[in-house]
């Protein structure tokens, strides 16, 4: 299986200039690809740019970054022959990789507004080198730029940074450079096709924890009331087991937090993040994983400040329902 090592450049709506077009709100203006072989060697490069057709200037903030002119772009393909080229390109037994999720889900997005035919599997599994490389060389949760990861690894950095092909080009040093194996476990789900149905639900076991992936709901309520969204099971050895905590929600409300204990394996916590779908609705990606004392009490800390927050919030209401109540009563006695 061959690697296909990707990268793009996108332009927005400028601003002020033109309403920005919530069916492609990011247009790609570059795409950029090394292919590797199983073993991490260099077999192709890939290099387009393209033809813009729905932003016909160049956003300010992204020309700071972006090298592209857009007079020069005129003289390239517009974006359906070069999309088409590239999955060509790709060739039948590849997976893809990328620095961060934004450039899997903005080529779908691309690819669905210019109505071009993909089959990419579903659910569509790639590497975000940016979190193997976290998982590898830092806690697993920093993100850190491609230069940053680049200047860490020694790559001599002989081209500039910004441009989908030189971009590609060393995220692909940064995956050679990388002790991969112990991490090449650690896929990526990608968000853009979200499970239909609840048996297109992705279910994920990797060896530090477990992962869930739901069917959209039209609320939050809806999907806590669901049950596989609450299951929590023991990681090892998959028994359900004594609930140590309930799910309680994260005073913003996008989070919930659950704990359970294993009478073999211990502790194990749960945390189910509650995201926006790509229409108005919400799905859920749970993580089950072993948790130590210290996440136990963190747990604890956190459970006790969202229930102090929401004593404080209820005082006040009590106050300033008073509040109105006092001063209806005083007008009403100076009539
Ligand atoms: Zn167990």
């Amino acid at each position: 299986m061959n690697y296909i090592v990707f990268d793009l450049e996108w332009n927005q709506a400028p601003a002020g200039r033109c309403r920005p077009n919530p069916r492609i709100p990011f247009e790609i203006l570059e795409i950029g690809a090394i292919k590797l072989n199983a073993h991490r060697k260099t077999i192709d490069e890939f290099h387009e740019t393209i033809k813009p057709l729905v932003y016909r200037e160049m956003n300010k903030q992204t020309q700071k970054i972006v090298h592209l002119d857009m007079k020069e772009l005129q003289k390239s393909k517009t974006f359906s022959p070069a999309a088409r080229h590239f999955l060509e390109w790709c060739g039948e037994d590849y997976i893809f990789v990328t620095w961060g999720p934004s450039d899997i889900f903005e080529l779908q997005r691309n690819l669905e507004y210019y109505k071009i035919r993909y089959d990419f599997p579903k659910p569509l599994l790639y590497y975000d080198l940016q979190k193997l490389y976290s998982l590898s060389l830092e806690d697993g949760k920093k993100r850190p730029a491609l230069q940053e990861a680049v200047e860490a690894l020694g790559i001599p950095e002989t081209k500039a940074f910004h441009g989908a092909y030189e971009d590609a080009w060393y995220t692909a040093e940064v995956m050679k450079k990388l002790n991969i194996k112990p991490v090449l476990e650690y896929k990526s789900v990608d968000y853009y096709h979200l499970p239909e149905t609840k048996e297109e639900e992705i279910f994920l076991s990797f060896k530090t924890y477990d992962k869930y992936v739901s069917r959209a709901f039209d609320s939050k309520e809806e999907a806590m009331n669901d049950k596989t969204v609450t299951a929590i099971r023991c990681t090892k050895c998959g028994l359900p087991v004594l609930h140590r905590m309930k799910w309680f929600a994260s005073a913003t409300g996008n989070m919930y937090y659950a704990l359970i204990q294993c009478p073999i394996h211990g502790n194990v916590k749960g945390k189910i993040r509650i995201r926006k779908t790509r229409g108005d609705r919400i799905f859920v990606v749970k993580t089950i994983k072993p948790a130590t004392e210290k996440d136990v009490e963190e747990l604890k800390a956190r459970k006790e400040a969202v229930r102090e927050k929401r004593h404080k919030r209820m005082e006040k209401e009590k106050a300033a329902r008073k509040r109105r109540k006092t001063k209806t009563a005083a007008y009403n006695s100076n009539k």
